[in-house]
């Protein structure tokens, strides 16, 4: 029996346009191609779980928008249920605008969270059903802080384990760090919250360790390509991340999480849950885009 998650976070357009260079302040260049795609932390990790069998509700917000039409359309598309996708009436859709240097590969990014930073408690009230009646609560850091902690709240007052990708890096007080069962930083949020640099297994270890001594009960440390470093009470490793030749990157942490609460959904261990976010991950930076690039259960399974 696959337990039910749900995902509550973000929903941002991402509008990417390339060009030979990045403008410099008070310049405008001419762009060379341009692209509308779905994406935001707490999506593409939703769209991923989904795509991989998860039983999982999607809880994010949307403005009143052409961009919140195109979200809603693409979860259509997707056959992801919306009936947890709310509206905000005041706040646009979440953007991000990308520009992409061509040559060097470099980008600038200016998000505008809109929607996802005005969670009300109203908004809290209306998913407390779903996350009183979910096993896990998958969340990240792009949603405003008060309405995260109310509903992290909800879960551990109904024994929901919660599962924390504390990313983008924030300032947050340990005590909210602390009331996650699984926390999954990559390097740079690792670095941030313990205090120490971390860039490579040992040194995840050590910041693993820190996370343990504050209660933690266990934790993922993603590296980019060098792989997972995994740590619970009992037992850790380092996961090497599988050799493939990536054409994008964007989005490989949100491709591991959702690869990785999917697998903890069936039962599975943290090692082997690790695994599978691995290969999940591994399959989606093959492909260019973050939410289009997650694959679907049969190729995952093809390579494990
Ligand atoms: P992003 O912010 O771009 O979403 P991230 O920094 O949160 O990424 P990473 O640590 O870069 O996340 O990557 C997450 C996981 O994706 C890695 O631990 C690894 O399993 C997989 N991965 C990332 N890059 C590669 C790669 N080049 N080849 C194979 N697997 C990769």
């Amino acid at each position: 029996m696959k337990k039910k998650i749900v995902m509550f976070g973000s929903y941002v357009a991402d509008l990417t346009g390339t060009a030979d260079h990045l403008p410099r302040a008070g310049e405008t260049v001419f762009g060379e191609r341009f692209k509308i795609g779905p994406g935001g932390k707490g999506s593409n990790q939703a769209v991923a779980a989904h795509r991989a069998g998860a039983d999982i509700v999607l809880a994010t917000k949307l403005g009143k928008d052409v961009f919140g039409d195109l979200a809603r359309d693409f979860y259509a598309q997707e056959r992801i249920a919306a009936e947890y996708v709310l509206t905000d009436d005041e706040k646009g859709t979440g953007i991000a605008l990308i520009c992409v240097d061509e040559v060097s590969k470099q980008n600038q990014i200016l998000v505008v969270p809109g929607a996802c930073m005005n969670f009300t408690d109203a908004d809290i009230e209306t998913l407390r059903p779903a996350i009183e009646a979910a096993d896990i609560l998958l969340v990240q850091f792009e949603v405003n802080m008060d309405a995260l902690e109310k509903a992290v709240d909800i879960a551990r007052a109904a024994g929901v384990t919660i599962v924390l990708n504390p990313a983008p890096a924030r300032k947050v007080s340990r005590e909210f760090i602390c009331k996650a069962d699984v926390v999954t930083p990559n390097e740079v949020e690792a670095a941030a919250l313990t205090g120490i640099p971390v860039e490579n297994a040992s040194d995840a270890q050590k910041a693993a360790d820190i996370f343990h001594s504050w209660g933690i009960p266990k934790v993922v440390i993603t590296l980019g390509k060098q792989g997972v470093f995994a740590s619970a009470a009992d037992e850790h490793r380092m996961v090497p991340a599988r050799i493939v030749e990536a054409v994008d990157t964007t989005g490989a942490g949100d491709a591991f999480n959702g690869g990785f609460v999917t697998a903890l959904s069936e039962g599975k261990d943290l090692f082997e849950a690790v695994e599978f976010g691995n290969a999940l991950a591994s399959l989606a930076v093959q492909k260019f885009g973050t939410a289009p690039s997650m694959p679907m259960r049969g190729e995952i399974d093809k390579i494990l």
